[in-house]
């Protein structure tokens, strides 16, 4: 018996716990920036997985470095050592001018692993009494899912009924170089913020914000953490957003497109005694590091860069851009975006993202709605000049068709 949609989506409503709300597409195949579902139809993906499929879906260089490295050695523990950790370190370091790496596997464990390491040095370099480290972070952050982040999170939908939180942490606004000034104490060790807050609805803070963070940071000894799982490896047409401020963060995390979507990888890189703190036995994960990861990690690097995608990534992204804004239509509240991490934000009259979202789908673009509003479009960093154009179209066509 064939399944159709609607019988996998019965199957999931009945079964799985509802806490997403995916469109009701149902796909099965991928190939570049396109998507295929169980009924044959295409669409343009526009949201890449979060940004974790920059690479394009399956791309052909990632899937051949797994499948080889499936059939030699696929996990050893960190018990044991393996022939492509030291590799990846290599790479990733010389890529992003790290001294140190700490691979993990989701985004939300290489941000427990950096607030972990963070208060260690925070008690055995500044000298912070025991237990007393403070960590401020920024209003509207999305930083993951765990008990520990979402005890900072503003979003009450992601505090809302698992406390009671992990105490050690303070909320500055977004974009308010002042109030984090104001907010570091002796014990603080560190500002953790994203450069662009994606989920958000992409927001991008003030011209100088993050030069003045930066400043502030320097003098007060307090470590500045990067949270670029989003925004890093090309998305904002930097392999950094870090580069866009001309700023160094001294912790910097990635993940997502760390594995062009093949599996979860992700990684802390550190430019300061953060990372030496933690001495065997104090952290760790057991499928963290393992061979499988790393190759697909350093082929995922490798063809970001070999192929260019960073560059496309800024030229179509200003391309895209230049286009939304073209069309000019009394729904739009404004055209956002750094590289290929571009939102459109609607009037609050206009009647919400999510029926836009809905009619792009069945014109064959995949798109996010975020916070009522905000509809999110990032597609793989492979796009072509004539597929924005074609995905330009379809967006004029629903918002004329919304209007
Ligand atoms: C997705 C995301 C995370 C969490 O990553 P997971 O792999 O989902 O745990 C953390 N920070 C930012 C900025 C993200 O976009």
């Amino acid at each position: 018996m064939t399944l159709h949609t609607t019988d996998f989506i019965d199957i999931e409503h009945r079964l799985g716990a509802h806490n997403y709300k995916p469109l009701d597409v149902v796909l099965t195949r991928g190939e570049r920036v396109w998507v295929w579902d169980v009924d044959g139809n295409r669409y343009l993906d526009c949201l890449s997985a979060y940004s974790a499929v920059n690479q394009g879906h399956c791309h052909p260089k990632i899937l051949a470095a797994m499948v080889e490295q499936a059939g030699k050695l696929t996990l050893t523990s960190r018990a044991f050592r393996n022939d492509q950790l030291a590799l990846l370190y290599e790479e990733l370091a010389a890529l992003t001018d790290s001294h140190k790496v700490l691979p993990m596997n989701s985004g939300a464990e290489a941000v427990e692993t950096a607030i972990k390491a963070v208060r260690k040095w925070g008690y055995e370099v500044k000298g912070v009494p025991d237990g007393q480290a403070e960590i401020i972070v920024a209003s509207d952050n999305f930083h993951g899912r765990t008990l520990g982040i979402v005890s900072f999170s503003t979003d009450p939908d992601a505090r809302g009924g698992f406390g009671p939180f992990a105490p050690g942490f303070k909320v500055v606004p977004f974009g308010d170089a002042d109030a984090l000034e104001a907010a570091i104490g002796p014990n603080t060790v560190a500002f953790l913020v994203e450069p662009i807050q994606g989920e958000a609805g992409v927001m991008i803070p003030p011209a100088g914000y993050f030069k003045r963070v930066r400043e502030i940071c320097t003098a007060r000894q307090v470590t500045l953490i990067l949270d670029e799982i989003q925004t890093g490896l090309g998305r904002t047409g930097k392999l950094l957003a870090e580069e866009h401020e001309g700023i160094v963060a001294d912790v910097t995390l990635i993940g997502k497109a760390l594995s062009g979507g093949f599996y979860p990888v992700s990684a802390v890189l550190s430019n300061t005694d953060v990372l030496g703190t933690l001495k065997p036995g104090q952290h760790g994960s057991t499928f963290g590091g393992n061979p499988l990861a790393c190759a697909v990690a350093r082929a995922a690097l490798k063809v970001l860069t070999d192929e260019d995608m960073i560059g496309n990534s800024e030229r179509m992204g200003a391309y895209f851009k230049a286009g939304l804004a073209d069309i000019r239509s009394n729904l739009v509240k404004e055209v956002r975006g750094r590289g290929l991490m571009l939102a459109v934000e609607l009037h609050p009259e206009a009647g919400g993202a999510r029926r836009i979202v809905e009619d792009l789908r069945a014109r064959g673009v995949l798109a996010k709605d975020t916070h009522g509003h905000t509809i999110r479009i990032a597609p793989p960093l492979v796009v072509t000049r004539d597929e924005v154009d074609w995905a330009l179209e379809r967006f004029r066509e629903a918002l004329t068709a919304a209007a």
